[in-house]
């Protein structure tokens, strides 16, 4: 590209590019030999329901730990799987892996209400690949039961998606595995067109949540929320516990996401006290939406809760379940053992702004 665009020629020289394009390289020359050598790790995140306050589900998130560049988060490297093919095989192994886990959870915690596991899938694997044979063949060897995997796709995945991508969905929606739509809101967003593909929930994407905060009404924000917006209030303590056994992880993904999650949809004008843009039209957009998914019988799961107010106001307008920091960060299989363990089951998404572990 620099040879077509003669101003862009400086950035040849520019070190840092360069830096960034060698990294790019070596992780893209990387990514094959990196899921034969096991470096990929899968952490979850919990799903709960806004009523009651219960998890019923985890997200895999899969990372990677790279020899050389240390632990990655998939912003930096599912776009380049995507991109060589290599993400068929990837997502192949994390389907693999979080049905495992999924199933052993529920063999080790048969007293309480079993998990589903919601796996991110990537366009390739639904056009590239046989996603309905590795699907049945995974649920099969692993003796995961279909109604406990969740397949998460983004809308431009699924929109227009006439010949085999929809007959993938109906044979995966045949079987019992539930579909739901990652991100929603960020594409075309046609409710209507996406009532009539077997979908079964949608996950409305962060940026919608970020104008949740406050009250509609209320346009003047306290002071202090301005450093806490990435910050639950108070720091689950299972969550703590985890981050002092010296595992500085969540750091370093933190420092990344900060950047491409959640992002507000549309910068807006800061409010006057100095605080977060608080957009009054997100918050009717999105009840209009949850109310319209509802009756077209789809489930809504909101991304990127972080703050208490934010999930009582989601709960208010009918928004089934949430996902975000405020419950619990992306933690390792072994974290969710606990919280089975633990009996209760529960994250109390109460005004306190406490999570697990209280
Ligand atoms: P996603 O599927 O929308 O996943 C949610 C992302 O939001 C995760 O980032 C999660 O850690 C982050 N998140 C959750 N709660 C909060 C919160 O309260 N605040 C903020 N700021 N962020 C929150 P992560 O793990 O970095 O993953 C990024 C994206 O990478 C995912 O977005 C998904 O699109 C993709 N991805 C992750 N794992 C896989 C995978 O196994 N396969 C494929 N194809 N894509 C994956
Ligand atoms: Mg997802
Ligand atoms: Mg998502
Ligand atoms: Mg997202």
């Amino acid at each position: 590209w620099a040879k077509a665009d003669g101003k862009a020629r400086w950035t040849l020289f520019d070190p840092e590019r360069n830096a960034h394009r060698v990294t790019r390289q070596a992780l893209a020359s990387g990514l094959r030999p990196a899921v034969e050598r096991g470096e990929f790790v899968l952490d979850y995140q919990p799903l709960v329901e806004l009523a009651g306050g219960r998890p019923h589900g985890v997200e895999a998130l899969v990372r990677w730990r790279h020899p050389q560049f240390g632990l990655l988060t998939p912003n930096r490297f599912i776009g380049l799987a995507e991109e060589d093919g290599s993400i068929v095989q990837l997502g192949r192994w994390v389907l693999r892996t979080a049905c495992r886990q999924a199933r052993r959870w529920q063999l080790d915690h048969p007293g309480v209400p079993p998990l589903f596991v919601s796996v991110n899938v990537a366009v390739r694997q639904v056009w590239d690949s046989d996603l309905v044979a590795d699907v049945a063949q995974i649920l099969e060897e692993t003796g995961l039961p279909a109604e406990l995997l969740q397949l998460e796709l983004t809308e431009s995945a699924v929109m227009g998606s006439a010949g085999r991508p929809l007959r993938a969905l109906r044979a995966l929606s045949d079987m019992g595995v539930r579909i739901a739509i990652d991100d929603f809101g960020t594409g075309y967003s046609n409710l209507a067109y996406l009532s009539r593909l077997p979908v079964s929930a949608l996950k409305l994407d962060g940026s919608f949540v970020r104008g949740f905060q406050y009250e509609t009404q209320t346009q003047t924000q306290p002071q202090t929320q301005t450093q806490t917006q990435y910050e639950p209030q108070t720091q689950p303590q299972a969550q703590t516990q985890y981050e002092t056994q010296g595992d500085t992880r969540h750091e370093t993904q933190r420092a990344a996401r900060h950047e491409t999650q959640c992002e507000a949809r549309h910068e807006g004008a800061p409010s006057e006290s100095g605080g977060a843009p608080t957009d009054p039209a997100d918050a009717v957009i999105v009840e209009a939406l949850v109310q319209l998914a509802h009756r077209l019988g789809l489930t809504v799961t909101a991304e990127c809760v972080e703050t208490a107010q934010q999930a009582e106001r989601l709960r208010r307008i009918g928004c089934d379940a949430g996902q975000g920091w405020l419950y619990s960060r992306p933690v390792p299989a072994e974290r969710i053992a606990e919280l089975l363990a633990s009996g209760r089951g529960t994250c109390q998404a109460d005004t306190e702004g406490s999570g697990f572990g209280n």
